[in-house]
This record gives C-alpha cells, sequence and structure tokens, in this order.
C-alpha cells in the first residue's frame, strides 16, 4: 500500500477523533456547575425554584432568588428511593456524573479503526499477489523492485566451460575497472551487449561474474516482471532502473529473460499488446539516451533471439551478441569441478568419464546431476558419492526413475527383452555406433517400459550419410526383432518410429542427402534453442510434386533400414535368443555380463 494514501487516512482519523474531543470538552464547559441534590430538595422544600425541566439524567430551572450571582441551577438526578432516605437521614448527598467522554470516543473510534485496518490488509494481499507493484495506488514506483546487489560474490572462477564467452567479457571487467583509461582515449564500449544460449548454460551466472570481478553494483530485472496489468508501469519501471543506476555508477544492468519483453511489436497470438509496447519503447528510448562513458554497462540475456525486435539489436542498441552455447565435453569436465566442491566425492570419481556420458548436458544440468548423486548416495546412507552414484544420477535424468512397481504380465517382459536386445545387438553390430552401455527391462517414469543406453565416446559435429542410416537401423532392431522372433509386432516401438521418421525427413530436406531429391535445401533449421517444433510455421516453398517425392524418399529410407535391422538380427539370432534370456533373468546387463555387446564385433557394416 502507499505510503502516502496511508498516512492521509491515519491524518482523517486523528482529525475526526480531536473534533470529538472538542467537542466534548465544549458541551462540558457550557453546562453550570451542578448543585448537590440535596441542597435542591431543600431550595424545592422551601419553594424557591421555577420553571424546573427533567431529563433522566438532569433536573435544570430558575432560582427565584439568585444564590452566588446565578439565577439558574442544575443537578443530578438521584434515585427517587434512595433520594428519599437520604433526606430523611439530613446528610448532604450529590449525584456524581461519570466522565463518558472517553468512553464515547472508542465506542465510535474503535470500529473506523478496526475496519480501516481490515481493509489495509486485504488491500495489502491483494497487491501482493498482483506482483507486488503497489497495485491500485502507486502505479509506477518500482523503486523497492528493482533488485541491486551490491556484491554478488559470484566470479569467473564459478563460471566454467564457456571461455569464449569469458573471454569477451574480460573486456568489460577491465572497463569497469579503469573506466578513466577508456574514457580518455575515446574509446567506446558496446552499448548493450546480449548473451544468447539455451537455457542452463550459465548465461545469468557469468552477467553475476562480470559484475562480481569489477565489484560493482549489479542492477537485474527479469523480462519477464514487465508483464503488469497497467499501461505503463513497465516504462515506469524501465525509466527508474536507469535512473538509478545512473546515479550508481559504474555499474551493470542486467535485463534476464529479454525476450518476454523485446518481443517482436505487432506479432504473437494476441497481436500487439500496448503495454508491452510501450516498455519496449521506453527500452530504446533509454538504450539511445545513455552514453557508456557514464559507466553503466548494460547486459541481456536471451534463449529466444529470433523472436528479439530488430529495433532492439540494431547498431548502437545490444550491437554485441555473445553466444553461451552447451559445453563441449572439455567443458563439462571443468564445470563439474566446479561443482563437486560442493559435495563429499569420493577420490575413484573419474570427472572424465563423467563428462563422457553427459553429452548435451547443460552447466545446469551438471549442477543438478552432481546434487542427484549425492542423493542417490544419501539414500544409500554412505560416506562418499561414488562413481556408481553418477552413473545412476545420469541414467535417472536420461532416462526417468526406475518404477519397479509397474507390473508387467510375463509375455510383454519377454516382447521388451527381445526389443530392447534387438536395439542393443544392432547398435553393437554396425560401425560408428556409440557403444553400449547398458540394457535394461526396468520400466521407468517417462513411458519407457525398457532402455538400451548407448555411451557415446565423444561429442560429435559431423555426422556421415552412412552413420545416420545405421542410427535407424538401431533404432528399428526393437520392432524387428519383435517381428522375427513372435511374428507379430506391438506398440512398444511408438518412439523409436518417431525418431526414425526424423532423421529421415532431415537426411532428405535438411541436409540434402537423397538421391532422388539432390542437393536442395528443403527446409531450413530455425535457430531457436528450444527445439524446432515450436515455432512450426514454416512456409513450404515447393511444389506439392516434391512434397511427394520427400514423402516416397522418407518411406524407401525407413523400409530400407527395417530391412537392414531385420538382416542383422536374423544373423545373431542365437545371441538375440541368448541375450532376452539373461535379460529376463537379471533385468539390467551390461558388456561385461554379455560380451557379444562389445563394440569390436562389426558384423554387418554398411
Ligand atoms: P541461464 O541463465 O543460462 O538459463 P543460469 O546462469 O541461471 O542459466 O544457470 C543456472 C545454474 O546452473 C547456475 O546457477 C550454475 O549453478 C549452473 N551453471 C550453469 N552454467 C554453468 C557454467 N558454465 N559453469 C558453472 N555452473 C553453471
Ligand atoms: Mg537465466
Ligand atoms: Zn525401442
Amino acid at each position: 500500500m502507499d505510503k502516502k494514501f496511508q498516512w492521509n487516512a491515519w491524518y482523517f482519523l486523528l482529525a475526526f477523533s480531536l473534533l470529538l474531543m472538542f467537542q466534548g470538552w465544549w458541551s462540558e464547559r457550557q453546562a453550570v456547575e451542578p448543585i448537590a441534590y440535596s441542597e435542591f430538595l431543600k431550595l424545592l422544600k422551601d419553594g424557591k425554584l421555577s420553571e424546573l425541566s427533567i431529563n433522566n439524567q438532569q433536573i435544570s430551572g430558575k432560582l427565584l432568588e439568585p444564590i452566588n450571582n446565578r439565577s439558574s441551577f442544575v443537578t443530578n438526578r438521584v434515585d427517587p428511593a434512595l433520594a428519599e432516605e437520604l433526606a430523611a437521614s439530613g446528610a448532604k448527598f450529590t449525584a456524581v456524573r461519570e466522565n463518558t467522554l472517553v468512553a464515547n470516543l472508542l465506542s465510535w473510534l474503535l470500529p473506523l479503526v478496526l475496519i480501516f485496518a481490515f481493509w489495509s490488509f486485504l488491500f495489502r494481499r491483494l497487491t501482493d499477489k498482483q506482483g507486488g507493484l503497489g497495485g491500485l495506488v502507486s502505479v509506477g514506483k518500482s523503486k523497492a523492485k528493482v533488485y541491486v546487489e551490491r556484491d554478488t560474490g559470484v566470479t569467473f572462477d564459478d563460471v566454467a566451460g564457456i571461455d569464449e564467452a569469458k573471454a569477451e567479457l574480460e573486456e568489460i571487467v577491465s572497463f569497469l575497472k579503469d573506466q578513466p583509461k577508456y574514457s580518455r582515449l575515446g574509446a567506446r564500449i558496446p552499448k548493450g551487449i546480449l548473451l544468447v544460449g539455451p537455457p542452463g548454460t550459465g548465461k545469468t551466472l557469468v552477467a553475476k561474474a562480470v559484475a562480481g570481478e569489477a565489484g560493482v553494483p549489479f542492477f537485474s530485472i527479469s523480462g519477464s516482471e514487465f508483464v503488469e496489468m497497467f499501461v505503463g508501469v513497465g516504462a515506469a519501471r524501465v525509466r527508474d532502473l536507469f535512473e538509478q543506476a545512473r546515479k550508481a555508477a559504474p555499474c551493470i544492468i542486467f535485463i534476464d529473460e529479454l525476450d518476454a519483453l523485446g518481443k517482436m511489436r505487432g506479432v504473437g497470438a494476441f497481436g500487439g499488446n500496448d503495454e508491452k509496447e510501450q516498455t519496449l519503447n521506453q527500452l530504446l528510448a533509454e538504450l539511445d539516451g545513455f552514453d557508456p562513458r557514464e559507466g553503466v554497462v548494460l547486459l541481456a540475456a536471451t534463449n529466444r533471439p529470433e523472436i528479439l525486435d530488430p529495433a532492439l539489436l540494431r547498431a548502437g542498441r545490444f550491437d554485441r551478441q555473445i553466444v553461451v552455447d552447451r559445453p563441449d565435453r572439455k567443458g563439462r569436465v571443468a564445470i563439474l569441478k566446479v561443482h563437486i566442491k560442493r559435495i563429499q566425492a569420493a577420490a575413484e570419481v573419474d570427472l572424465v568419464q563423467v563428462a563422457g556420458i553427459t553429452p548435451g548436458f547443460t552447466g545446469a544440468d551438471l549442477a543438478n546431476l552432481i546434487n542427484e548423486a549425492a542423493i542417490t548416495a544419501t539414500r544409500r546412507g554412505a560416506e562418499q558419492v561414488s562413481m556408481d552414484d553418477f552413473t545412476r544420477a545420469v541414467e535417472r535424468i536420461v532416462a526417468g526413475a526406475e518404477r519397479r512397481g509397474r507390473l508387467l504380465l510375463p509375455h510383454e517382459r519377454e516382447v521388451v527383452a527381445y526389443h530392447e536386445m534387438g536395439h542393443a545387438l544392432a547398435a553393437s553390430s554396425l560401425p560408428g555406433m556409440d557403444p553400449v552401455h547398458k540394457v535394461s527391462i526396468i520400466p521407468r517414469s517417462i513411458g519407457a517400459l525398457g532402455y538400451t543406453l548407448q555411451r557415446p565416446t565423444d561429442d560429435r559435429f559431423l555426422i556421415t550419410l552412412g552413420e545416420l542410416k545405421n542410427r535407424m537401423v538401431v533404432l528399428l532392431a526393437g520392432r524387428a526383432a519383435e517381428q522375427l522372433l513372435f511374428g507379430e509386432i506391438s506398440t512398444g516401438a511408438a518412439d523409436d518410429l518417431a525418431k526414425v521418421t526424423d532423421i529421415a525427413r532431415q537426411i532428405v530436406t535438411r541436409f540434402g542427402m537423397s538421391a532422388d531429391l539432390g542437393q536442395a535445401v528443403l527446409e531450413r533449421q530455425s535457430n531457436s534453442f528450444l527445439g524446432d517444433n515450436l515455432i512450426a510455421m514454416r512456409e513450404k516453398d515447393y511444389s506439392e510434386q516434391t512434397a511427394r517425392e520427400i514423402d516416397l524418399a522418407v518411406r524407401q529410407l525407413i523400409d530400407k533400414a527395417y530391412r537392414r535391422a531385420g538382416e542383422v538380427l536374423q544373423q545373431r539370432r542365437a545371441e538375440l535368443d541368448e541375450g532376452a534370456r539373461l535379460l529376463l533373468e537379471r533385468e539390467t546387463i551390461t558388456p561385461e555380463d554379455f560380451p557379444p555387446l562389445r563394440p569390436e564385433r562389426t558384423a554387418g557394416a554398411q
């Protein structure tokens, strides 16, 4: 609730009670000093009174002969029965009126105060729910909400695996540290720096590290906080943010999730949004109006650069982009090293090996992995986190938690065992496939009834057509095994088929690898970090004829891969039976338990 408004209300209450008190005091003063009731009775008996007027507390009237220069009197009434007795006793007696002023005031004021307090409580609750921006009364007052950290406590040592981004940001740090030197030479530091990369790669972290390294305050605000209910609030906040930062220079302004506020104007599901547009316009105005020589460095982060308004990325605004990408294997080792300090890890834990089985993991994933491993070890009641805990944690993250409670019919288990063994044997038969690490028929929480875990040896950047085709064979070998053994196929392969279809389509439309369609790229890869399907509104810029050819080529690729999968398994039929039997017996097997899964057996090559 607004302070000012609250004060006004209190002033009002105060004035009101003063008025009441004054009124009470005034009426008291007007009143004549009452005379004793016994005296009144005496005067009455002597017939010295006239014009009596009576209410239920007092009796007043005129004195026929003035007493002490007074011609009128007042007396407080006494209970008649009591009065009679008292008069008989001849004592002097007076009724005393209680002073009811304070009680009166309270009976007026107390309910008022209570109602007011209750109302302001409700009001505060309401505004808190609406993001605590101060609600109806204090539009645009963002002072308290701008989040400033005097010392972020994060340094470049806490950030690993993104060395290129760090190297580029070093320059900013030295600018912030030695600002006069830079401005003397007239050097211009980039106005706005945009950190671009998938979620969890450490963008927020590295921005804080810049502030920590330079020892300057860190003003941060998240784009999503600008989604407010009143038009104009966001814009006022942006203004406030820059104003405060200028006063604190040198410092860093960090706008997280810039995409939430910097969406292209006039697009999106709900059309234009006045509020966002105003906020964005204000941001653009501030960007233009501010001079980096003042010592304020502007950083922003997004994982969806493709939806940002082009005006934001223009020269002189966020004109430098730094990509913060998923770490490679070496980077993963470095990140693991940073985070492993937090837990009690056994000496045998080999981080290089852990990095090897976590391709595609981001920094946040790795931090989470270490935590999971520690949880697993705790559950086990162990003193230290072992290598085995790490492997389990990876499996948990990749395949989901085990669900031993899910009961499969005996026949279903058999089908699953052959299916998984099919994948595993195909993977160990074909060259260039990631070695099989583990095969299991323990159901996992993420849909799978069983799984085959392949452990990549290296990060791959280039994949040949032959390898892509082999991958398709491995994916289809599950269903091929079912067909081979039972002469019937099941729904268990749905997931595999989706993946196979993806690969086949990409071979044809993205990589230009189909002989029939040639080297043309028919579908562009969107540069969204969140995967292609989110922006599935790509335009089809080829003919119906080509569309049909694509479908045919895709089908042909899949058919061929399925046939090869059948052939591979036919050749290793005996091993398939033995492996499935072992799997049914032990539920989980590794290449150590079943040597045919070892990769060196490269039979049916391409
Ligand atoms: P982003 O902002 O890119 O989505 P964050 O910076 O919020 O990701 O990262 C979340 C957490 O993941 C960090 O607090 C940190 O613990 C961990 N993390 C992410 N990237 C890294 C990295 N490169 N080095 C060390 N830790 C990292
Ligand atoms: Mg972030
Ligand atoms: Zn499968």
